[in-house]
């Protein structure tokens, strides 16, 4: 009989996929004999013991839900070293001996620091923005670019009505994988990402012109929030071109919504296999995504990593976006 208590927690930014993940942690650490406890809100909840022993049926319909249903949070507290101590006091009282956290590489780091101080803990990637090297995929990331493109298509039914342009910002502060992905699937004039310099001219006005002459009335142009200022973009080009010009930040929505098939099975996939890396005594380890294959990494190794920018995708996308 496993005797082992974990606990699991969502934590930064949520992402559509994390309940998925958390349902495969519970049920598979319950069929192993494990005891699960549900963690509120983050790290927060470690550090103050806001817990729900869960059983198989607390996570029954939340597959299909988007948000994660144990509230996510951030918890400046728990950076510091007496936080951390408080939540490894927490781990003790409840006889925790390991945890998996679902979140960024913020929370990574945090685990790491658990983890460290010997409490054994496995990382899952969820946050919408793929912006994960160690991880080739994190789960939220189809759900955003398929709720990104649902939103632009809207969009680009009356920017074509009316033969105007629109600049979108999709999410992305570091990584400029929603942006270059909505981008190829909406047919976006110009997409510009923060992995790359942008020139004004070439990259946008210039494209406008030339897709201009060859017919075309109506544009757009996806911007990732770290390349940001997407107003004054629209009035630039609407001042240069004389299109008429409008800005859109589809904002929060994009962390919404029921997630896609890829999601849930991703999420169940990685929460399984948390999990199985708990039952063979691993610690300080992610579980990511490979070549399509589910493997896991040291925390340190994965958090050094470099994201490297799709640059032949992109390339392709500008070539037949004219
Ligand atoms: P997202 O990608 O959605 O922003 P994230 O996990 O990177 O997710 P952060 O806000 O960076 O989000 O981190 C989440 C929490 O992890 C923080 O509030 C903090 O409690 C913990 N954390 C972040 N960085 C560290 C660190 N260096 N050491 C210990 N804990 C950390």
């Amino acid at each position: 009989m496993n005797t082992k208590t974990i606990a699991v927690l969502t934590s930064g930014g949520d992402a559509p996929g994390m309940n998925a993940a958390v349902r495969a942690v519970v049920r598979t650490a319950i069929s192993s004999g494990m005891k699960v406890l549900g963690v509120r809100r983050g790290y927060n909840g470690l550090l103050h013991g806001d817990f729900m022993e869960m059983n198989l049926r607390s996570v029954s319909d939340i597959i299909q839900d988007g948000g994660t249903t144990l509230f996510t949070a951030r918890s400046p507290e728990f950076t510091t070293p007496e936080g951390l101590q408080k939540a490894v006091n927490v781990c003790q009282t409840f006889q925790i001996n390991g945890v998996v956290v679902i979140g960024g590489d913020g929370s990574f780091k945090g685990a790491r620091s658990l983890s460290q101080a010997g409490i054994p803990c496995i990382g899952i990637p969820g946050t919408i923005d793929n912006d994960i090297a160690s991880s080739d995929y994190t789960i939220g990331f189809d759900t955003a670019m398929n709720t990104a493109v649902d939103m632009i298509d809207r969009l680009r039914d009356t920017t074509e009505s009316h033969d105007r342009c629109s600049v979108v910002e999709v999410m992305g502060r570091r990584c400029g994988d929603i942006a270059m992905m909505t981008g190829i699937a909406v047919g976006a004039t110009a997409i510009l990402v923060p992995e790359l310099p942008f020139d004004f001219e070439k990259d946008i006005i210039e494209r406008m012109h030339f897709t201009r002459k060859t017919g075309k009335r109506h544009f757009v142009i996806i911007v990732a929030e770290g390349v940001g200022k997407v107003a004054e973009l629209a009035q630039e080009i609407e001042k240069r071109t004389g299109i008429e010009t409008r800005a859109t930040v589809l904002g929060h929505v994009q962390r919404g919504g029921r997630p896609t098939l890829r999601d849930r099975v991703v999420g169940s996939q990685m929460g399984y296999y948390a999990v199985q890396l708990l039952n063979k005594e691993k610690s300080n380890r992610v579980v990511v995504m490979k070549n399509g294959k589910i493997v896991d990494y040291d925390i340190t190794e994965a958090l050094e990593m470099k994201k490297q920018f799709n640059k032949e995708l992109y390339d392709i996308a500008l070539t037949i976006s004219i």
